[in-house]
């Protein structure tokens, strides 16, 4: 009788479980909208073949990791009450896009950077703070992706026009500041006293130039060269352009289209894109559970996480 009893109750704990396990499963399909484009269904069956350990990851870091209506590296820096006035006053028509249309492509980030330089902002202390108290929001799935890339020893760059201290600060506060992260930004030199001298590299690393990824992150491309298998993934067209220069057989490329209302230039850039500021990372968890598969109670939590739950 007993025995009856507790085989009953287990057969109750297994059909919530995989009914749990499925709804959660529904949910983020459901909410996580992405449109696969012509070269995701000619490229992607290929990756199914493709081993973690031939895999390598680029991404952007601001509305990529992000989402789409996150602050963003450089307007956390100029919008914060935190750091000085006089500052916050020469940077200010930067960060206005009503009147700084002069003020286009490198020039910007001369400009950016040589503020920062001049006021000695942000000082070093103040990173984590300004960092914490920024609407700077991980995007579902995020922080589950870069766990399973970190635990699949899969590395990861992110390419950049932001800046590293503050990409770095916001990985660390989240725990996923990993070894199999490199960050090919913008990096503020602090001097002894804790404030910026200069910022690295020269010419910085701008929204126009992410094809100089190879030359800047060279020792990164060359520590992984067996590597020849890319996913690429960005909410600007410009994002794919890392894989420019870099020796592949195969690229792959997820956008995130954010709030923007017009598609027809992502879904000429990227292999899928993914709708809405808070579209999950889901074409890229689903990649990586084919090639290296979760145990499936696992990976439920998982795309929970995903979705933001
Ligand atoms: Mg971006």
């Amino acid at each position: 009788m007993a025995q009856n009893a507790e085989a009953v109750a287990f057969s109750v704990v297994a059909c919530a479980a995989a009914t749990f396990i499925w709804l959660a499963k529904d949910r983020v399909r459901r909410r996580t909208a992405w449109t696969p484009m012509e070269g995701w269904n000619r490229k992607r069956p290929i990756y199914k073949f493709i081993s973690p350990e031939k895999l390598l990851v680029i991404t952007d870091f601001d509305a990529t990791l992000t989402t789409g209506d996150s602050d963003q590296c450089h307007d956390l820096v100029g919008f914060s009450k935190l750091l000085s006035k006089p500052f916050r006053d020469d940077f200010a028509p930067l960060l206005d896009w009503t009147t700084n249309t002069d003020i286009d492509g490198v020039e910007w980030w001369d400009r950016a950077h040589s503020y920062m330089v001049k006021h000695g902002m942000p000082p070093r202390p103040l990173i984590p703070r300004l960092v914490r108290e920024a609407k700077m929001v991980p995007r579902p799935g995020a922080l589950d992706m870069l766990k399973r890339l970190e635990d699949l020893g899969i590395p990861c760059l992110i390419v950049s026009a932001g800046l590293s201290d503050v990409i770095e600060e916001f990985l660390r506060q989240h725990g996923a500041l990993s070894e199999n992260i490199t960050v090919c930004s913008n990096r503020l030199n602090y001097a002894g006293d804790s404030t910026p001298k200069s910022v690295s590299p020269t010419p910085p690393i701008t929204s126009f130039t992410k094809e100089y990824a190879y030359s800047s992150a060279s020792s990164f491309f060359a520590q992984h060269s067996t590597r020849r298998n890319l996913v690429i993934m960005g909410d600007s067209i410009t994002d794919v352009d890392p894989a420019v220069n870099v020796p592949h057989d195969h690229c792959l490329s997820i956008g995130f289209l954010n709030s923007r209302p017009d598609g027809v230039p992502h879904a000429k850039a990227f292999d899928a894109i993914v709708m809405g500021n808070e579209g999950s990372l889901l074409p890229l968890a689903d990649l990586l559970d084919e090639i290296a598969p979760q145990p499936s109670l696992y990976r439920s939590f998982s795309q929970r996480a995903m979705n933001g739950m």
